[in-house]
């Protein structure tokens, strides 16, 4: 399984673990861009016991389209968004994939809400694209 590790920017808030993902991607939706400050946010869900988080964070809770309660957890000294918890998605912690310490730990899948990417930050033409959140099968 990918062994995982990543810290935000002071190196306050880590975490590390193992784990297959369970869903691993590009949003492209107006939330992400606003909270990571870049064009889209790249996103590995992972089960919650599979990686051990290290340091305070603080969080950030926002009602997403899907009426869920997303939850933002970012670094209170530096800012760094660290994971997402979604209330439709209990037991999954939402990695913010930038945070990796190797990023190539983290593969795209797919880019989602691809409808509102913007003009100088297209979806990944190697990725599957869906217009808005694909239907989330099990
Ligand atoms: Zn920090
Ligand atoms: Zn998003």
């Amino acid at each position: 399984m990918p062994k995982l590790s990543g810290s935000c920017l002071c190196g306050a808030v880590s975490y590390k673990g193992e784990a297959e993902p369970l869903f691993a991607g590009n949003c492209h939706c107006t939330d992400c861009r606003k909270s990571s400050a870049g064009g889209h946010m790249a996103l590995m869900a992972v089960p919650a016991p599979a990686v051990e988080i290290t340091g305070d964070v603080k969080g950030y809770e926002m009602k997403a389209d899907s009426g869920a309660t997303v939850t933002h957890h970012f670094c209170p000294n530096c800012g760094s968004q660290m994971y997402n918890t979604n209330t439709n998605m209990a037991g999954v912690t939402v990695l913010v994939a930038t945070t990796l310490d190797d990023p190539d730990a983290f593969q795209p899948q797919v880019s989602v809400f691809a409808s509102r990417a913007l003009s100088w930050d297209q979806p990944n033409p190697a990725t599957q694209q869906f217009d808005e959140m694909p239907p989330m099968g099990d």
